[in-house]
């Protein structure tokens, strides 16, 4: 009796049920928790594909792992309170977890440890401290600065305020924050010779040899900057890619007037350059117990860069969505630590090339930075040089895709 009692108080203690099933490490995506079961690797009968497996690991080993993970950030807590915001143990393993199995099982997989675990309800740790989530106040913030207030948002409880300046005030010093902590993970270098595509549509090769220059390639000059997804109209920055397919891509799909030709330019960078790089954000597994703390801010990123990714209707509505994005590329622009010359974001429209690398680039430049321009206001060198012989023009052939929607006429 006593022994029953006490492996049943150990059970309490531990947080999850006995198992005798095994799971095969192939339904493991995650390497940190292939690492971490490596020792008990044997060979076993998959729960989950029901066959003999050279390499299982017991669920058992897994749920333990998955416990100590989860409490990490998470307490344990008895009855769901109205005062403390607590998720129960299914939230929490489809929030933290998600990606840990094998897309095909992990529906089953993450039912399994939920039935397992015997803790009912968590509180995530230090909740009490936060007033919101960040991504709660970017959405705010975003909000606000498209349909609210623009250019000055006064956070000031006393006085009439717009409905969310608190949380955009709030989200503008956290995004700050999260900048400056990961700057060792997201600030990257660009050497000096470094080859940067950029380009124009035209709408016959018969204009090429007249725009086939530096001057007619390069950032526009300020009264004819036109609005962009990082800058105004009449900020100009020099926008290119990292490969000329994405740079035709990203062209081509704002040309409103969709032109048939591309003419783009290799311009080679003359000096080192700083940049905040968002496109490849590494976010720490959450068995990653060395990297573990940067998980909430990396994480925070990868969705926040989704959002400003997304294509936009150029139908006038960029002038409104594109705002949010113009005020955080100023912010960065002008902000004295970290300093950097630009920002780099994965191509939402060279996702599907076959090219190694998607990045644009957004460099803090105008038309002035572009060599033999000839009139650098600071007397400072450019920073730009477009080689002769290195324009190329390209045949766009714009593509439908097109797959049956979830629709149909009546019968009847
Ligand atoms: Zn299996």
């Amino acid at each position: 009796m006593g022994g029953a009692k006490n492996h049943a108080e150990s059970l309490t203690a531990r947080g999850f049920n006995d198992t005798s099933e095994a799971i095969c490490t192939v339904h493991i995506a995650d390497d940190h928790l292939l690492d971490l079961v490596a020792h008990d690797v044997a060979s076993g009968l998959c729960a989950f594909c029901d066959t003999p497996r050279e390499e299982t690991v017991g669920l058992e080993v897994v749920v333990s792992n998955v416990v100590r993970a989860i409490e990490r950030s998470y307490d344990r807590t008895e009855v769901p309170s109205d005062w403390v915001p607590s998720l129960d143990t299914s939230d929490v393993l489809w929030d933290e977890f998600g990606d840990v199995f094998e897309p095909e099982t992990q529906l089953f997989i993450l039912g399994c440890l939920n039935e397992l675990i015997t803790v009912d309800n968590w509180e995530p740790l230090g909740w009490e401290r936060q007033d919101g989530s960040t991504y709660a106040d970017w959405r705010t913030f975003r909000k606000l600065v498209t349909h609210r207030s623009r250019f000055i948002f006064v956070a000031n409880k006393d006085r009439h305020t717009p409905e969310g300046a608190e949380e955009a005030s709030r989200f503008v010093a956290e995004f700050q924050r999260i900048i400056m902590e990961n700057s060792e993970e997201i600030i990257r270098e660009i050497p000096r010779q470094t080859v940067i595509y950029r380009g124009r549509m035209v709408s016959s090769l018969d204009d090429a040899q007249s725009l086939a220059n530096a001057a007619a390639l390069g950032p526009a000059p300020d009264d004819r900057a036109a609005a962009n997804r990082m800058s105004p109209a009449g900020i100009s920055l020099f926008y290119g890619s990292a490969t000329q397919e994405a740079a035709v891509a990203e062209i081509a799909a704002h040309d409103v007037e969709q032109r048939d030709f591309a003419l783009v330019g290799a311009f080679e960078t003359l000096r080192r350059f700083r940049v905040l790089d968002l496109t490849n954000l590494q976010v720490p597994s959450v068995f990653d117990e060395s990297r573990y703390a940067r998980r909430g801010d990396l994480g925070f990123l990868k969705g926040f860069v989704a959002d400003i990714t997304s294509p936009i209707k150029l139908d006038g509505r960029e002038h409104r969505e594109y705002a949010p994005t113009q005020v955080l590329t100023e912010l960065i622009r002008w902000s004295r630590y970290p300093s950097v010359d630009g920002i780099a974001l994965p191509s939402a429209q060279a996702r599907n090339l076959a090219v190694d690398n998607t990045a644009n680039y957004v460099m803090f430049f105008g038309p002035e930075s572009i060599e033999g321009h000839g009139s650098l206001r600071d007397g400072s060198r450019p920073s730009f040089r477009l080689p002769a012989g290195s324009i190329e023009a390209y045949k766009v052939n714009r593509r439908v895709d097109a797959e049956r929607a979830q629709w149909r006429s009546s019968t009847r």
